[in-house]
């Protein structure tokens, strides 16, 4: 059985009375015998039968009125508490889920957008370079139409490890759209943001996604840009995607850059 705090220092409290009782009761006992030799010990034995008397009251009335009222606040407190404790974690559930791509478990286009808004606030004090990737599937409706959905599905979560792969800690990643992944890369000049989209661009096309029987290979197209330190996220993603565009044109499975 387990004893909220409360109720321990209030047993606690009932045993130093009960004591208090006991010892009242045993100087009313030696009083009771005395007083027959020496009547001056009256008072003592009245005071000492009072005093047993309010032990005892005390003792009961904490055990039949105190005690059932402090069982119920605790009871009470336990229930708000649980209570407290699960609708805080729904709510980061809920939190974690409104950022959270589903299919891939990545940050999704809503995170990437605020990241975006926060990194570029403050990347503005210190002169340091951020830059950006935009990366597509390429022809993956011809995926989706050709081996369905299922394995379309089972494409991007390979892609999205791919990404988590070749990322770093700081880096912002998110699946912004049905085949579309972005990268924001603090601290990371053109000549290093390209280096870094043309790896994760080879490893996609080194992927074989196997399903049963099938075995599927799969490209990727990339557009970079670093942030010019004045322009606004969306300005910035319009630059990038500008790139991927120029990629796809270019013939698909390939980087560009500005
Ligand atoms: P491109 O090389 O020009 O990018 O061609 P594409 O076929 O990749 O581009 P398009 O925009 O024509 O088609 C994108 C496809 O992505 C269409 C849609 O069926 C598929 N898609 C979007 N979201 C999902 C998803 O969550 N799962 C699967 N399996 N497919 C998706
Ligand atoms: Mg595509
Ligand atoms: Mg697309």
């Amino acid at each position: 059985m387990h004893f909220h705090k409360s109720e321990i220092y209030f047993f606690l409290l009932l045993l130093l009375i009960g004591l208090a009782g006991v010892s009242a009761y045993s100087a009313w006992a030696t009083a009771a015998d005395l007083v027959r030799v020496d009547p001056r010990l009256d008072p003592i034995l009245r005071f000492s039968y009072f005093s047993m008397v309010i032990s005892g009251l005390s003792v009961a009335c904490g055990v039949l009125l105190i005690y059932p009222a402090l069982k119920v606040g605790v009871a009470e407190q336990g229930k708000l508490r649980r209570m407290t404790e699960s609708l805080s974690e729904r709510s980061e559930t809920l939190e974690h889920a409104a950022v959270t791509d589903a299919l891939t478990g990545m940050h999704n286009r809503r995170y990437f957008d605020d990241a975006m808004r926060e990194y570029l606030a403050a990347f503005t004090k210190i002169d340091k370079p951020v830059g950006m990737i935009i990366l597509d599937l390429d022809h993956f409706k011809v995926v989706n139409d050709t081996h369905g959905h299922d394995v379309g599905d089972a494409v991007l979560r390979q892609v999205a490890l791919c990404l988590r792969e070749f990322t770093r800690y700081h880096d912002v990643v998110a699946r912004i759209g049905g085949e579309e992944f972005a990268i924001l890369s603090p601290n990371t000049p053109q000549r290093q943001l390209f280096d870094l989209a043309e790896r994760i661009r080879r490893a996609v096309e080194a992927l074989t996604i196997i399903d049963g029987d099938l075995h599927l290979k799969v490209t990727v197209s990339a557009g970079i840009a670093v942030w010019d330190g004045q322009e606004s996220g969306e300005q910035l993603y319009r630059r990038t995607d500008k790139q991927l565009y120029k990629a796809k044109r270019a013939g698909r499975n390939r980087v560009c850059a500005t």
